[in-house]
This record gives structure tokens, sequence and C-alpha cells, in this order.
């Protein structure tokens, strides 16, 4: 999911909503914005892409300085539109709008709590959980929020609205990302830095993991709900998620992705090759780090539909064969003949790379070596990403032999998670797909790993 606020902005709303559009590659089931005016807190959400869901008159009623929207990737929770985001609790404090990326682990133990305590859920997500929360406790909301992230385990980073004020929360595994940036005399805060330009807004720092931002009359207040706290970014929002324009960490995306390709090709000093080929789009990065180090030429051997989202995001295997057919073409005259070396970001499930060599190959393709930006997933994502079970996860069932043969590829390789390391350098990351090593408990998630 992505996630977008502006504090103390005239248009807030539509600011949010020039945001999320660079956010959209994080979630295209579902779009929300809130918006609060100081007394009223007023939300606007619904199934699907932004621009599907918002006319230019849902906007106007979401009036107001401060507003938060999100983009939704459902991972845990159906599709149902009680789990599309803002979710809006009007309680005795006030009303109080949430959205939420990432993935609560220990939600349904937690929900079972809260349930046996008499709350009643709306949705079947686990981003309600933190309003349950911060409910029934004392003391101040920020002091409420504080306790109520204690009790979450997971991946998550959280924007809170409430009639006044702010929030702006990151786990303290700092999983997933989040930046902050002013905006004119106020503050917007984005998932991904890519969408500061759409707001004029100018980067100041990432939320650090662990820490609570409270925007108010007051200004920026900073705290941390606890002492442990470790640096633990998701690599996939490295190698796959995030957009190329995007820094996280301090680190810009693209040139992360070019320096995984440029140690691929330090692997295929023997490869003889005519040209490298990426996959549209995320792994052109990649692909061109691979040309620039081999000295082999980077050719447009595949053409992308632009008129065809993310077809990985889509719920079912069907949709998804359908979606990398409509998505991407071979481009003939280009690879006929050729020895190629076609870079993709990752393999999860194997439809793109096998649909492909398959594609490439019915062009008339020699040879086609297929070169991977990232290690085998081996593990299941429980932190917000969609990598599905462990079944669904091909280089967990196929040995590599195996699978180079059922990708009908020439030659298969994958990079290393300590290659990953030597790219990312000093900036803590997290593994866990490819190495088991979880960050934090997975409660009855484990029992499914
Ligand atoms: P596969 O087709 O092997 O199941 O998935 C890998 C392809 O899907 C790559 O081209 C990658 O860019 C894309 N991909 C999409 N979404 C995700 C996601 O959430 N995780 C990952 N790893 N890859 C995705
Ligand atoms: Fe990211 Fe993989 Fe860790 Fe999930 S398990 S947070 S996809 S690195
Ligand atoms: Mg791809």
């Amino acid at each position: 999911c992505g996630v977008f606020g502006i504090y103390h902005d005239n248009k807030a709303a539509s600011g949010v909503y020039m945001g999320l559009h660079a956010l959209q590659h994080r979630g295209q089931e579902g779009a929300g914005i809130a918006a609060s005016d100081g007394t009223h807190l007023r939300c606007y959400k619904g199934k699907g892409l932004l621009t599907d869901v918002f006319r230019p008159e849902d906007l106007e009623p979401l009036t107001g300085n401060n507003s938060i929207g999100h983009v939704r990737y459902g991972t845990a929770g159906g599709d149902e539109i009680e789990n599309v985001q803002p979710i809006v609790a009007r309680s005795g404090i006030g009303s109080i709008a949430v959205v939420h990326n990432g993935q609560i682990v220990n939600s349904l133990e937690l929900k079972e709590e809260l349930e046996e305590k008499g709350h009643i859920f709306h949705g079947s997500s686990d981003s309600e959980i933190i309003l349950h929360l911060i409910q029934g406790r004392k003391g101040s909301l920020l002091e409420k929020i504080k306790a109520a992230c204690v009790r979450l385990d997971g991946a998550y980073t959280f924007l809170i609205l409430t009639e006044k004020n702010m929030y702006a929360i990151r786990d303290k595994n700092g999983l997933r990302p989040l930046a902050l940036g002013r905006c004119g005399d106020g503050y917007c805060i984005s998932s991904e830095t890519c969408a500061f330009d759409m707001v004029d807004a100018e980067y100041i720092r990432d939320v650090e993991p662990g820490e609570i931002l409270k925007l108010s009359a007051r200004g920026l207040q900073s705290t941390f709900y606890t002492e442990e706290r470790r640096q633990n970014i998701c690599a996939m929002e490295y190698i796959y998620f995030a957009r190329p324009d995007s820094n996280i960490e301090g680190l810009n995306v693209h040139m992360m992705r070019k320096k995984t390709g440029t140690i691929l090709a330090g692997k295929d000093a023997e490869l003889n090759a005519d040209m490298v080929v990426g996959v549209p789009d995320s792994s052109l990065s990649a692909a061109i780090g691979y040309s620039e180090a081999s000295g082999l030429p980077y050719e447009m051997g595949l053409i992308k539909n632009r008129y065809v989202g993310r077809t990985f995001i889509q719920p079912t295997q069907s949709q998804r064969d359908m979606g990398v057919r409509l998505k991407l073409s071979a481009n003939t005259s280009v690879v006929a003949g050729k020895k190629i070396v076609l870079v993709d970001d990752s393999l999860v499930r194997g439809t793109t790379s096998r649909r492909i060599v398959r594609m490439l190959k019915e062009a008339g393709a020699g040879e086609v070596h297929v070169r991977i930006a990232s290690p085998q997933i081996l593990y299941p994502c429980f932190y917000g990403v969609d990598t599905s079970t462990r079944e669904e996860l091909i280089s967990s069932r196929m040995s590599l032999e195996e699978l180079q043969s059922f990708l009908h590829a020439d030659t298969l390789k994958f990079l290393c998670v300590e290659d990953l390391q030597e790219a990312y350098g000093e900036t803590g990351c997290c593994f866990a797909c490819f190495d088991g090593r979880y960050a934090t408990d997975l409660y009855s998630y484990g029992r499914k790993k």
C-alpha cells in the first residue's frame, strides 16, 4: 500500500490526491482520502484506481488544511469495501481516520483478545486494530498511540488524522518506508519520496524506526514508542516495489537496482551474448546496470502495453497469466536470431519469466539467458508484500536445474543475499523472503511457513 498526508497546507486533500497518484504503483485495489478542517473530519473512498474512485467533485467536500490518503494493495483481509482506507472511527474522543501500509503479524491474536472484550470489527483487514487498541486507554492520544504501538508486531507505517492533529508512525524495525517533507508552511509525509515532487515538497528526512511524529499547532514533535529499534527496511522495496525515482534511507532506488545489474554482469565474464533486454518496467534499471558493466548494448526486445497495470498484483493466477500476455510483446525484428541476456528483477511464481522466454523464442531468439536481479525467493512475506504461500514460490519447489528447464532458459542465474548487501552497503535490510530470518515473531502465521 501507499500512504500520503499533508499537514497545514491549504487544499490539503487535492495535494493528497496528487501524492497518491505518484504512489499508485503501490496498490490498485482501492483508494481514499480523509480531510479535516479543524472541526469536521470527512472521508471519501472506493475500490479501484485513484482516477476511477475520484471524480473532481468528490474532492470538493474534503475541505481543510490537514489530509491523509491511501492506495490499497490487499495482503491481509479481503477486497470488500470495508477494507478500503482511510478507516474512520467516530468515538468518544472525536473522529479519527487511519491509513496503514504493512501487515500486523499478531493481528489474529489481538483481534481475538479485543473481541473477547466486546470490540466489534468493521472489516477483515488488520489495519483497524490500531483504532481498537487506542480506545479505552487513558491519557493523551499520543500516549494511547504509543501504548497501542507497543502491542502491534510486524510491519507498519500509520498516518492518523484527528480533527486537529496528525500522527505518523513507523514500526520499530522500519520494515516499510516513510519519509517526511516540508510543504509550504506545513509538512507532508509519504511512503515514497517520489510523491513529494507532486506537491512541490522538499524532503527533510526518513521517519525513523519506532518513531511517532505528532503534527499539531505546536509544530512537529518526535517521540519513540520503544527503545528497541533497528533499521530493517524491506529489500523488496529496492528490488521491485518502490518507484525508481524514490530514495529510501538515503539511497536512490534506480541506482541500487543498477548496482545489482552490475553485480549480475560480473558473474558473466564468460557469457557470449548479443544484447541485454529488461522486462519493463521494474527491471529496466538493473538491465541498464548489466548493459553498462558488460558492454553489451541494451535493446528494446520487449514492448510493454501502457494500458495494463501491474500484473503481479492481480489476485488470481489466471488473471496474472492473462495480464502478462496482454502486457508484454516481443519486438521480433530486434530479437530474431540473437543471443539475449534477459534481466528481470525477481522470480516469484515464475509466471513472467516463463511466458517471456517463450515469447522471445517464438520471435526467433537464438538463446535466452535469464538473469534475476535478486536472490531466490524461498519464504513467504508476512510484512505486506504478497509473495504468498510457500507452495506458490517456485524457487522453494524446484532446484536451479529444474527451474531453468521449467523456464526454457538456456542458462539461469540469481543474485545471493551477500550481493544485495554489497549493493546496499550499511543500510540494514530485511531479507527474510530469501533467507527465512524474520525480524519479528510470526505468531499464528509461523505455522503456515
Ligand atoms: P513471477 O512472474 O515470477 O510470479 O513474479 C515476478 C515478476 O513479477 C517480476 O517481473 C516482478 O517485477 C513482478 N512482481 C511483481 N510484484 C511483485 C511483488 O509483490 N513482488 C514481487 N516480487 N514481484 C513482483
Ligand atoms: Fe520485504 Fe521480503 Fe522482508 Fe517481506 S520478507 S519485508 S518482501 S524483504
Ligand atoms: Mg516486472
